[in-house]
């Protein structure tokens, strides 16, 4: 049995509860009470630490584990070895942050849950998509100056995809893979050479239809890049319910998500990275730069939309694992500051990568707050994050992570025991 004491936000949202508890047994949370409260607990193992804070393991909802470059001219040399071992050191970083579970959006990593099953791994838990369909010439069809052959033939996180049969057979597949859920492009992106930031979308209502049928038939729902207007509303007419990014929200757009009960992820981490990678390197990537400063300050100003209407947002950082632009998985909850500087307190953005996270992964009765019954995925944390998020980005105040009841990083060894 594992005794944390400290301030404990629960993750519900709520004001911290101070000097309180949380007691596990197994890989269960068993009580969370007051200190005062705590019964006998004979040979239980007590942590805590200088202003301790506890709080559930982080959630990651946008990520793509193993790409390594935020230049796509580089992605053409990848392979799938490469890139698995560039997954193994991107999990292992969040992991240090807090992370003790992720939403992969496109990338291979859900083809390692039966290592993970087989106990020759030990990452946070794998929830993800698989590949990303894509339409011919979509933001998946990322090497445009190639010819189709050849961007079809090399190694990628998508399918790129031609009409309803197509959009069936690779939902089908990732399904076989082990995917969670659908993740689709409706519009162009920031990264990818040959499409725009302007009004546009890609894939038909059917084709949409398609995938939303598929992921309904798998248990679960589609999620949609989609970042131009045009794309974001074929998305939520056709029945997608999670839109990530979506940079060009409009008052149609949030009564239809409103109604519909859908998510918005909006990625304000790798938009920010990019600006301040262009802000101090000169000559290169000009699209990228353009788009970037197209989208950034509507970005934000969509958010306030949802934000007013009560939409429900998920946090993810959708880091690509690349050190030089300033997106490594070992900096991902920038995002959470991110979403500080656009307005939402600090233990808004906890309870959002906790339990709003949780409910993105479709497992909000198993993860994402402190209460009795849950799986034991719980941190404990020196200093406030309640009150300065930022407190979560040096990782040497992430004392404890714990996941499924094991302890996975402990820095307290060697402090002396209370
Ligand atoms: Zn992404």
């Amino acid at each position: 049995m594992l005794v944390l004491k400290g301030r404990v936000l629960d993750g519900n949202g709520g004001p911290p509860m101070e000097q309180g508890a949380v007691v596990l047994e197994g890989n269960r949370i068993r009580l969370v009470c007051r200190q005062s409260e705590l019964p006998e607990l004979p040979g239980a193992q007590v942590y805590t630490t200088e202003c301790a804070a506890i709080l559930p393991g982080l959630i990651d909802a946008h990520v793509h584990m193993g790409w390594g470059s935020a230049t796509a001219v580089d992605w053409i040399s990848m392979t799938p070895q490469l890139s698995m071992a560039r997954a193994l050191r991107d999990m292992a970083q969040l992991r240090q942050q807090g992370y003790t579970a992720f939403r992969d959006l496109g990338s291979d990593v859900i083809l390692l849950k039966p290592a993970v099953a087989e106990g020759l791994l030990d990452v946070p838990r794998i929830f993800g998509a698989g590949k990303i369909l894509s339409q011919i010439g979509g933001h998946g069809d990322v090497y445009q100056k190639l010819s189709l052959e050849g961007s079809m033939g090399a190694y990628s996180p998508d399918f790129l995809v031609n009409g309803v049969d197509e959009v069936r057979r690779a939902c089908r597949i990732n399904a076989r893979n082990g995917a969670d859920l659908v993740k689709i492009m409706t519009t162009g992106g920031v990264f990818s050479q040959g499409d725009r930031a302007t009004p546009h979308s890609h894939f038909s209502a059917a084709e949409i239809r398609a995938a939303v049928e598929e992921a309904e038939n798998m248990g679960s729902y589609v999620s949609s890049h989609a970042q131009a207007n045009r794309g974001i509303r074929t998305a939520l007419e056709n029945g997608v319910k999670c839109i990530e990014h979506g940079f060009y929200l409009d008052e149609y757009c949030i009564e239809l998500m409103v109604k519909n009960g859908c998510f918005l992820v909006p990625t304000l981490a790798i938009m920010h990275a990019s600006k301040t990678y262009f802000s101090r390197t000169s000559g290169v990537l000009p699209d990228l730069r353009e788009k970037t400063e197209q989208s950034y300050e509507a970005h934000y100003k969509s958010l306030e939309l949802a934000r007013k209407a009560g939409i429900p947002v998920g946090v993810g950082c959708d880091f690509l694992g690349d050190e030089a632009f300033g997106c490594p998985y070992s900096q991902a909850t920038l995002e959470l500051e991110r979403l500080c500087a656009a307005g939402y307190t600090p233990m808004e953005v906890i309870s959002m990568a906790t339990k709003t996270n949780a409910r993105l992964l479709r497992m909000e009765g198993e993860l994402g707050t402190l209460e009795p019954g849950k799986l034991a995925d719980v941190l404990l944390v020196s200093g406030d994050p309640g009150a300065d998020i930022r407190v979560l980005r040096r990782q040497e105040n992430v004392k404890l992570v714990i996941q499924d009841g094991r302890v996975v990083k402990n820095l307290l060894d060697g402090e002396k025991p209370q």
